[in-house]
């Protein structure tokens, strides 16, 4: 396997699998795409080369597929919970560096946080947070999941906040939102007063409860 060269693999051909490794191999990175379903794989395997049917949820079939090579391997078993917690576990024993995992509800999703899935998906919480963000672009720099409905985000100050001191921005008003740092240009400053005066530009990290965050940015 080169060593420049990212390798992905994905496991769980249904609806959101299958568009993530059409959209990896169309950006031309190598996927391996793993399905307990033949049709599946006969289907997938026109866009994806390297596509092979395998039950995850079997020890002996996952060690076999040598999975602790790649970078991320997603489990994109949706329907099937039992499959999905299974095969997480079987790929971070084995060792698996980067395991994300597609969660159905939010038990399923705090049961994977809980047996060592790094990264969890909610596709549709996350696309509407994603269009939330497309909704209110021009206040919101980036927005970033932790899990446990934790999120960091990076406010951008606009012309309404402009001029006015730290204190006075809506995260101060919320004793359980952190303000971690914030960037003026180039420069990250961590050891800041809440007097400073904000310019328009400004980015504040700011961290806390993802329903508390959402509030601030639908005030901006
Ligand atoms: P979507 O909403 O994206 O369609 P879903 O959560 O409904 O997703 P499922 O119908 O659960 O998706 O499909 C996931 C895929 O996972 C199916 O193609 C199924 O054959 C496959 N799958 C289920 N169990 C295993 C397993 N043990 N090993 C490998 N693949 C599996």
């Amino acid at each position: 396997m080169s060593q420049d060269k990212k390798q992905f693999a994905v496991i769980g051909l249904g609806r959101f699998g299958m568009s993530l490794c059409l959209e990896l191999s169309k950006q031309g990175v190598d996927v391996l795409a793993i399905d307990i379903d033949i049709d599946k794989i006969r289907e997938i395997s026109v866009i994806a080369p390297q596509a092979i049917v395998a039950d995850c949820s079997k020890e002996e079939i996952v060690q076999e597929l040598k999975l602790d090579d790649y970078d991320i391997v997603m489990v994109a078993i949706g329907e099937d919970i039992k499959s999905s917690i299974i095969t997480t576990l079987i790929l971070k024993e084995l060792g698996v560096k980067r395991v994300w995992v597609k969660a159905k509800d939010q038990f399923h999703h705090k049961i994977l946080l809980k047996i060592g899935a790094d990264r969890v998906i909610n596709p549709e919480r996350d696309m509407g947070i994603s269009i939330a963000e497309s909704m209110l672009g021009n206040c919101v720099f980036n927005y970033l999941p932790l899990g446990n409905a934790l999120a960091i985000t990076e406010l951008i100050v606009t012309k309404n906040y402009s001029g006015k001191q730290l204190r006075q921005h809506p995260f101060a008003d919320n004793n359980k939102i952190i303000l971690l740092a914030y960037k003026r240009g180039a420069e990250i400053v961590k050891d800041f007063s809440l007097d400073t005066e904000l310019q328009i530009g400004d980015i504040l990290i700011v961290t806390g409860l993802e329903t508390d965050l959402m509030e601030i940015i639908r005030s901006l």
